[in-house]
Parts: structure tokens; sequence; C-alpha cells
């Protein structure tokens, strides 16, 4: 697990987004960020070993257990990243508005669950990674499953069908309009995002 991508990607001259962070929190965390850069997709974030594992959903996670969202794993980012939002400057990595979406915790659903983080490590080894959110907007569990036959970094992000699942669902209806209102970035400079 390394920074060193992040890292490389990025001048910290001109983005507000961290250099680094470690988390404070004891339970292990999650965020989605509504990321609308050259195209608008959903950054799915879960925080294991010190750093958050990272996939960028085009259509965003979903609560609807019939829908199979496109993951693609991208690189590590500092745990720091989960409390970012804000516009990347024009010209940068990702250039864009970056809004936090959902953010809460989660945990490991394996039945024996002596060590979260080490059943975590091993499920994304072996390519299966089953666990449940606790978050505003997400909640119970997802599996999240590379795919055979496909580039490298391609997963599935795919509901459980449990008490939280519903029929169907667009993460755009929890986005302020005032977000909305942003598209991507016009104005070529780091700021926050404005109060909604
Ligand atoms: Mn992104």
């Amino acid at each position: 697990m390394s920074l060193i991508e992040y890292l490389k990607k990025r001048d910290f001259k001109q983005t507000t987004e961290p250099r680094s962070g470690k988390s404070t929190e004891k339970a292990l965390s999650f965020v989605v960020q509504r990321h609308y850069a050259s195209h608008l997709h959903y950054d799915f974030r879960l925080e294991l070993d010190g750093v958050l594992k990272s996939w960028a959903i085009p259509k965003g996670p979903s609560m609807d257990s019939d829908d199979k969202r496109l993951a693609l794993m991208v690189e590590d980012h500092p745990v720091a990243y989960g409390d970012f939002e804000g516009i990347i400057p024009r010209g940068n990595y990702g250039a864009g508005v970056v809004f936090i979406w959902d953010k809460g915790f989660y945990r490991s659903v394996a039945e024996d669950r002596g060590d979260d983080a080490k059943t975590l490590r091993s499920e994304l080894e072996s390519g299966t990674l089953e666990f449940s959110l606790n978050g505003k907007i997400l909640k119970g569990g997802f599996t999240l499953v590379k795919m055979h036959n496909r580039e490298d970094n391609a997963w599935l992000l795919i509901k459980h069908n449990d008490e939280y699942a519903v029929k169907s669902f667009d993460p755009e209806d929890f986005v302020p309009e005032g977000i909305k209102a942003l598209k991507n970035n016009k104005n070529g400079k780091a700021t926050a995002l404005p109060a909604i």
C-alpha cells in the first residue's frame, strides 16, 4: 500500500487536496465523493491499512440490489482525503468539483470477525470483498467483486438484497441543486465549495 502514484499525479502548490494524513478513528471509515471532472463519476473509498482503497464508479453506487455498478479501481488515497471537498484547479489531475456525497464507517460481514482488517485484506486480494456500510445514504451489505476477462482494474459494486435495499435508486437525487449547478470547474482556481 503506497501513496506514490497519488503524490506523483498532483501539484500541491496548486491543489488543496491533502498531501497525507492518517485517521484518528478506530473504526474503518468509508467515503463516497461525487467528482465532476471531465466526466461525472463517484469515487468510492474504503479505509484499509492506513490508506483509502479507491474505485471510480461512473454511475455511482446504488441501493438497488438489481444494479451492478462498474467500479474501476484507482490508486490508493491518503485517509485524510475522506474529508476533502472543494474545487481542484484547472490544469491539475482530476480538475473539477469534489463533493462529499456520503461517509461513515464499514466493517467486514465475514462470520468469523476476529480481525476485520485482516479479513478485508485477504478478501480484497481474492477479488471478492463483502462488507457492511453505515453511512447516511449507503447502509447494509455490499459486495465488490473483481471482473474476470476484463481490464485488471474492473470491479462491480452490488448491493445485498437486505432490509436496506430499495427498488430504484439515483445517486443524483441526493445532491443539492447548488452543487449540481457547479458542473465542472469553470474559474480555474482552488477554492472551497460555496455554502449550500
Ligand atoms: Mn475521481
